[in-house]
């Protein structure tokens, strides 16, 4: 049925990889919940919208599929680059097209998309409205991918040059001097520059500064002043929203427990904060080498564990592992994580430092110990140690069994642990104050909404 012509509608384009596209639906599920009158149109890839199936349904929240860009009959080898490189060749006719088609139904209002698909300025350019970005990861992050040409002048990006100066700080980015060249994200001074993503996040920092405003899934008083004053020297708006996850409603498509985590939890319930949780996001695997070293930390420490370990790396665990360790451990493919971090047993978690896994941290109050991999990652580690004190990194960086020992240690059973979860529980209190009523996430989703309506000042 035709919608009346003057009812707003906002596309929201996901971009579909890694906690991309749950980040985006959260938002556009807010935003349906909070405007019922406002019509959303969701756009992602039928593999991501298969899996938004479980959450309940909104009468003015709909989801379109965009082609993914995979040949047909193509087997996933999982590796999450190569896909990536197919999606990137489909876009944006994909988008362009799949927002046409709705366009002509229901005349879009405003384009809300993922930071990545800096194209959506072109398309809503087209279409004459205004083009709002989500940025789901920190401040930071934002801030040093716009400065890409900046820190490219500065620091060079000839390999050998880069290499030699690693350790140097980024102090002439504002707010940004705990920060070293060694922890950039990938495709800003190394790694495979050409890469199609990296090309991409490029042309993505030339194009954020014309979007009408940028969401940013942080929190006001958290991710910190020098770098938000100065994104907003350099965008046209810049509004902390985060943790998104709070501000969502609580069922979640991710929070459903197939392989028993809670239960086996709760058997530990009487030993407050004795479980160490591992979980490196949806992405990452780390070497054999270092999943190894891990597993031989868990077991000779002696303490309670649970791994959520993809199916296809098990072979990297020692020979026995599983068996000499059962009761003990409890090692399964997929766990329900903020549930998981929310449960009084866990003390520890040691992660690769995604944003969700840091905001989940801060939120259910459980340090630390880290081993970043990529992307952002080793951003969010300097934010989490330099800057906020509550983790500490693997000794050396990298997973071994000495490392690994020495910071269960630390976090379970010494008093360096124990002021961590103090400095959390500030913090945690900050979170719920931003999304509260009146909170400043809270008031600036609701300035975004004012915007996205296209009924700001
Ligand atoms: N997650 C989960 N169970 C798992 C592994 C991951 O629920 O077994 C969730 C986790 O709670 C987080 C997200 O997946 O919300 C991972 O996001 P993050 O930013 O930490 O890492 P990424 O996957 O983007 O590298």
């Amino acid at each position: 049925a035709m919608a009346p012509s003057n009812k707003a509608h906002v596309v929201v384009l996901a971009f579909p990889f890694s906690s991309h596209p749950s980040a985006l639906f959260f938002l556009a599920r807010k935003l349906s919940e909070w405007a019922p009158d406002v019509a959303f149109s969701f756009f992602c890839t039928p593999k991501t919208n298969g899996s938004l199936s479980s959450w309940p349904t909104l009468p003015n929240l709909r989801i379109y599929d965009v082609a993914d860009g995979l040949p047909e009959g193509h087997v996933s080898k999982g590796r999450v680059d190569d896909e990536v490189e197919f999606f990137l060749v489909a876009t944006p006719g994909n988008y362009r097209e799949a927002v046409k088609r709705v366009d002509e139904i229901e005349k879009v209002s405003c384009v809300v998309s993922d930071a990545f698909l800096w194209f959506a300025r072109e398309i809503a350019e087209e279409m004459g409205v205004a083009w709002v970005a989500f940025w789901i990861a920190t401040a930071c992050a934002l801030s040093v991918h716009l400065n890409t040409d900046l820190i490219r002048r500065k620091i060079g990006t000839r390999s050998e040059e880069v290499s030699a100066r690693m350790d140097e700080s980024l102090a002439f980015i504002p707010g940004c001097s705990q920060f070293r060249v060694r922890d950039l994200p990938e495709g800003i001074v190394f790694g495979p520059l050409d890469f199609s993503l990296f090309k991409s996040l490029h042309k993505m920092s030339q194009e954020l500064p014309r979007a009408t405003a940028i969401l940013v899934n942080t929190i006001e008083e958290i991710d910190y002043d020098p770098v938000l004053d100065h994104l907003r020297t350099v965008l046209n708006k810049c509004l902390p929203v985060g943790p998104l996850t709070l501000l969502a409603p609580t069922r979640r498509d991710c929070d459903s427990d197939p392989h028993s985590c809670l239960p086996w939890l709760e058997a530990r319930a009487h030993d407050p904060a004795s479980v160490a949780y591992v979980g490196f996001g949806t992405v990452v695997v780390p070497p054999p080498s270092e999943l190894a070293a891990l597993a031989e930390a868990l077991e000779e420490s002696g303490v309670h564990f649970l791994w959520s370990l993809k199916d296809n790396t098990r072979e990297s665990l020692p020979a026995g592992f599983l068996d000499r360790t059962r009761g003990r451990g409890l090692v399964v493919p997929w766990t329900p994580q903020s549930r998981v971090l929310g449960h009084v047993a866990v003390g520890a978690f040691i992660s690769h430092c995604g944003w969700n896994s840091v905001l989940e941290s801060i939120t259910f109050v459980v340090p630390m110990i880290y081993r970043p991999f990529f992307s952002d990652q080793r951003i969010n580690a300097r934010i989490l140690s330099q800057v906020l004190g509550i983790a500490v990194e693997v000794k050396g960086g990298v997973l071994t069994k000495d490392g690994v020992m020495d910071g269960l240690d630390l976090l379970l059973k010494r008093k360096e642990g124990k002021e961590m979860r103090e400095r959390i529980g500030a913090l945690k209190l900050i979170a719920k104050n931003a999304v509260g009523e009146t909170g400043s996430s809270t008031k600036n989703l609701k300035t975004a909404l004012e915007i996205i309506r296209g009924s700001a000042a």
